[in-house]
Parts: C-alpha cells; sequence; structure tokens
C-alpha cells in the first residue's frame, strides 16, 4: 500500500494492494481507530464540504477508510448521500490529478511515483483508446462521449449543442477531465449501497448515527419537501397545468401528481386548495385519497410512480435531457433542488408567498 493507492483509492490497482494485504474488515472496524475516523470524516466531509478532508498522514490508514467510508455510506443507505459522497471523491479525485498533471510537466524528467496523471486515467479506464490530441485540445468517440457526458448537468454538454466530426466530439482539457472525473465518480457509486455483514454493522452503529445527523441537520433529505413548481418534472408540470386548466384527469394521473404533491410536502388542505379550481374536483374525494396516499387512513405511505410506470400511462410528457438520467419524477426534483442555489430558491419562496397572499382574500384584507 503506497502513497499514490492512498491518494487514489478507486484504481484497480489500489484495490488489489488491499486484496493482496489480506485485509479483514471486521477487524479493522472493530480495532482500528484511527482507519473508522478517518472514514466517518471522508462521508460527512463529502456531505457538508462536497469534498473529502485532508488524507491521514498514514497511507495505510488512508487507504482503508475508504472501503470502510463505503460500508458507512451504505449502511446510511440514502440516495443523496451515494449521489454526494461518489461526487465528492471523484472532485477530490480531479483536484488531485489536474495538479499531478501540471507536476508532470513541470518535472517532466525528474517523474514522480506518487502522482496520476489523465493519461494514466484514461488508460484506467479504458478511454485510452478513445481520446485523441487535436492540435490543442481532444477528440473523443461519440459513443464514449455519450457515456459520460450524459450524466454530466448543463445543456452545454447535451450532443444537439456539440460539433461533430467523423463521429468525434472535440472537447478542451478542462472538458476531458470532467469526463474523467465522470468516470471516476461512476466507479465509486459502483455497488453501493453493499450489502454489509452483521459483524461490521454493528461495529460502525454510532458513526452510521453520526452521518445520518449530519445529514438531518444540513436537510438535505428533507429539502425536497421544499415546493417549487418552476424544477418540477416536466411530467408534474403538464399535470398541474391540467388541473389548473380544468381538465378531467383519469385516475392514473391524479394519483401520480396527488402523491407527487404529498411526496414533496404538501398538506391534505394545500392540496385541497389546489384541486378547487377545477370543475371536476370534489373536495370529498380529494381529502379521501390524499389522506389516503399520505398513510393518514391506510397503513401505507404511497410513493409517485416512477418514470417507467408514467410512460406506460401516457403521462411522461416532454420529458428533458435531466429526464435521461433519472428514473423517478422525485429525482429530477431533487436534483434540480439540489442545483438551484440558495438565493434562488429565496426568490421563489418569496414569490410563491406573494402569490398565495394575493389569492388569499384573507391575506389581502378583501
Ligand atoms: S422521464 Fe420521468 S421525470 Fe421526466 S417527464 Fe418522464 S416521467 Fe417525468
Amino acid at each position: 500500500m503506497n502513497r499514490r493507492h492512498a491518494r487514489y483509492p478507486f484504481l484497480q490497482s489500489a484495490r488489489q494492494a488491499v486484496q493482496e494485504a489480506g485485509v479483514d474488515l471486521a477487524t479493522i472496524v472493530a480495532e482500528d481507530d484511527a482507519v473508522v475516523e478517518r472514514a466517518l470524516e471522508r462521508v460527512t466531509k463529502a456531505v457538508t464540504e462536497r469534498e473529502v478532508g485532508e488524507p491521514a498522514r498514514d497511507p495505510r490508514t488512508e487507504l482503508l477508510s475508504y472501503p470502510v467510508a463505503r460500508v458507512l455510506v451504505s449502511l446510511v443507505d440514502e440516495n443523496i448521500l451515494v449521489r454526494r459522497y461518489a461526487e465528492a471523491e471523484a472532485t477530490t479525485a480531479a483536484e488531485r490529478f489536474t495538479a499531478d498533471s501540471d507536476d508532470d510537466e513541470q518535472f517532466a524528467s525528474v517523474g514522480n511515483a506518487d502522482a496520476v496523471t489523465r493519461e494514466d486515467l484514461l488508460r484506467e479506464f479504458d478511454l485510452a483508446d478513445h481520446v485523441r490530441s487535436a492540435g490543442d485540445g481532444f477528440r473523443v468517440d461519440v459513443a464514449t462521449y455519450l457515456l459520460l457526458a450524459s450524466s454530466v448537468r448543463g445543456e452545454e454538454w447535451r450532443l444537439v449543442n456539440r460539433p461533430l466530426a467523423d463521429g468525434e466530439v472535440p472537447v478542451d482539457g478542462y472538458e476531458l477531465d470532467t469526463l474523467v472525473q465522470q468516470a471516476i465518480e461512476e466507479r465509486i457509486a459502483e455497488g453501493l449501497p453493499l450489502n454489509v455483514p452483521d459483524a461490521i454493522a454493528s461495529e460502525l452503529g454510532e458513526e452510521v448515527g453520526e452521518v445520518k445527523t449530519v445529514l438531518s441537520e444540513l436537510d438535505l433529505t428533507t429539502d425536497i419537501d421544499t415546493v417549487v413548481p418552476d424544477l418540477f418534472p416536466p411530467c408534474m408540470k403538464n399535470l398541474l397545468e391540467r388541473v389548473r386548466r380544468g381538465d378531467h384527469l383519469p385516475h392514473h394521473s391524479r394519483f401520480a401528481i396527488t402523491a407527487f404533491l404529498a411526496n414533496i410536502g404538501l398538506s391534505t388542505d394545500e392540496i385541497v386548495d389546489i384541486y378547487e379550481v377545477n370543475p371536476g374536483f370534489g373536495e370529498e374525494m380529494t381529502r379521501y385519497q390524499t389522506d389516503h396516499i399520505q398513510g393518514e387512513s391506510s397503513p401505507t405511505e404511497y410513493t409517485a410512480p416512477a418514470c417507467a410506470t408514467m410512460k406506460s400511462y401516457g403521462d411522461c410528457v416532454n420529458p428533458d435531457s435531466l429526464c435521461e438520467n433519472i428514473s423517478h419524477p422525485l429525482s429530477y426534483y431533487e436534483v434540480k433542488l439540489e442545483d438551484a442555489d440558495e438565493e434562488e430558491l429565496e426568490d421563489w419562496r418569496e414569490e410563491g408567498d406573494s402569490e398565495r397572499s394575493e389569492e388569499s382574500p384573507e391575506a389581502s384584507g378583501e
């Protein structure tokens, strides 16, 4: 286990080094406090700072903290944590390899055994044969580009917004590093959450509790309770619009929008208020249905249908580029909320509040 493995624990060679050292994870979590502490820091910093903190001085501790961190993430078992953690590890790795690549250019004759450059990572992820230098930049095979760029946020990454020549997409160095970062993120998220044996899980109860506290303090898991219709997925915007237009919705569509609104935190009263504009609205039915979905009049709390179900009922309308990377309307909304900055959300909340007070006769003194 060397420093290179410690700095880039997702490399195949790092995984192999851990295997060859015959490390028993159950013993590590039971006996090696330094490793567990660093693993906990990796995960909590991923949540709070979107990076994984300063590496431990001892390469063995640093390297072993990576599999333990993956175990912690798995035990907490929240989608948002898996995403944040993989993103943070990949961001840290990208910072390191860009610094290593710069050093490599500067000290080309000396070499640095701990460094990992862009070229090393292209080989690691079998990308070297699909990327070639071209003038100041690079060209990436279109299939490879699509595979990696489809998960990168931003319209500029969509193929329709890119020049395409001879089956290749031109990118600059920074963009290529972003694609490599994406490959790292995918490898880190691969297999998460893991199935964790009870012997390991029982040793990490306290740390799992700590991660859950950090998550709840940041309110990430309940972020989705913020109601910003501008950020709703196209399918739900469409259904909401149809409700407001007074259209008669078939049962599956009405269930989909009601469950979605309930899942993002609207109360039965608020949903009833929204539906009231619809002439086909029946207050009693809406209350019954909403309470049922929310689990108040039934033992189950229902979740809005996934994209596959929405598609099969014809409720998936105008899917956009983000839709290609999610499988549930709630995930779409979650990603949008996460991408929106706090100021934007504040503006939306204020807009929503003033719209509500204009609509409400009591609030406007009518
Ligand atoms: S893909 Fe999913 S989120 Fe997007 S519009 Fe269709 S159902 Fe909605």
